[in-house]
């Protein structure tokens, strides 16, 4: 799936629409996301463009992988759950639900997030 330069997130990393900014580096750029499933749920992105999880691990750079996964760990433990717990989660593809096709990672935390994936 080729890269789509107009996606939300895409419009957010270059200023063109507002977001609840909770941390930024050289490799990425977290905020809130819209619709809270959680009392923490912040997203984390790259600053690259990279469609999903597939694409960032093939073709992301070692700096980038580091920059972005450290920055993951530091958004958690601003928010203040790194002590209580938390969840991340990417979603790929179709079988995911993917709504934004520009890489990101949730992180929900702030209370007992029960099952990992709901019952059929
Ligand atoms: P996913 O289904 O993993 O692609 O998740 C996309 C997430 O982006 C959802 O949780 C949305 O609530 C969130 N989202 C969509 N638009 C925005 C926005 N403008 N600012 C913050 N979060 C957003």
């Amino acid at each position: 799936m080729a890269y789509d330069r107009n996606n939300v997130f895409a419009k957010i990393l270059r200023g063109e629409i507002p977001s609840q900014k909770v941390f930024e580096n050289e490799h990425a750029l977290a905020f809130k996301d819209i619709n809270p499933q959680a009392p923490v749920h912040i997203l984390v992105i790259p600053k690259g463009a990279y469609v999903s999880f597939e694409d960032f691990s093939a073709k992301a750079s070692p700096e980038e992988i580091v920059g972005f996964t450290r920055a993951v760990g530091e958004v958690a433990r601003a928010q203040g759950v790194a002590q209580s717990g938390y969840r991340i989660l990417a979603n790929h593809g179709p079988d995911s639900n993917q709504e934004v096709p520009h890489f990101h990672i949730h992180i929900f935390g702030g209370k007992r997030l029960g099952r990992m994936l709901p019952k059929e």
